[in-house]
């Protein structure tokens, strides 16, 4: 008997309140699935048994939704702003995101938190949201992901300061090695005058920590 478990059905949802809108990544199916193939005999696996037969093809579409932020530039989603005469922080917390560890190719998922002070150029907060995910969706390291979003940010929009916060938990630290379950992983990226100003920064970094 064949055991349908949830995780085989080939259109799940990715538990993510903001739906990818990343088309796959291109890349080579056939390709991943001869190595996955070699990693399920290489760990004593019998590839060619029922319940494995789809399995190759299944992770090689898996990477490739996983992968999707590769062949994207998230800085397109910065390009279209409005001029607004506004000079208070902008704040968006709680960006969920879903990223792959490049050491372990193993997933790390948590939360980004995103600010920044316009001088002119706003943007939506949902492309903020985009922004994020665009540069989550490839094998990634948590501190470049934040540098990345905080740079990005600070080049296309040229804000007078902006933040970038992100918890993360990262499974080959809580399901391997270390096995330290619950732990999470902090980092921050701190531009302009949330850099310079003590007093900015610590309002924002209580903003984006507030209950
Ligand atoms: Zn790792």
């Amino acid at each position: 008997m064949a055991y349908n478990s949830p995780c085989m059905s080939d259109n799940s949802q990715i538990p993510n309140s903001q739906a990818s809108d990343l088309p796959p990544a291109k890349i080579d199916i056939p390709r991943i699935e001869k190595a996955v193939r070699e990693i399920l005999i290489a760990v004593g696996e019998d590839p060619d048994r029922e319940g494995l037969l789809k399995t190759p093809n299944r992770v090689a579409r898996a990477y490739g939704e996983l992968m999707a932020g590769l062949q994207d530039d998230p800085r397109r989603h910065l390009k279209t702003v409005f001029t607004e005469e506004y000079d208070e922080v902008v704040l968006l917390r709680d960006i969920e995101f879903h990223s792959l560890c490049e050491h372990h190719l193993l997933p790390f998922t948590g939360r980004a938190h995103v600010a920044y002070l316009p001088k002119g150029k706003v943007v939506g907060l949902s492309k903020l949201a985009r922004l994020v995910e665009g540069f989550a969706r490839r094998p990634q390291v948590q501190e470049r992901l934040t540098t990345q979003i905080a740079d990005a940010i600070m080049e296309e929009l040229q804000p007078l300061g902006c933040a970038c916060v992100i918890q993360a938990t990262h499974t080959c630290m809580t399901i391997r090695g270390a096995k330290k379950t619950g732990s999470t992983m902090v980092t921050s990226a701190i531009r302009g005058s949330f850099r310079t100003d003590a007093r900015s920064r610590s309002e924002i970094l209580a903003l984006m920590h507030a209950k």
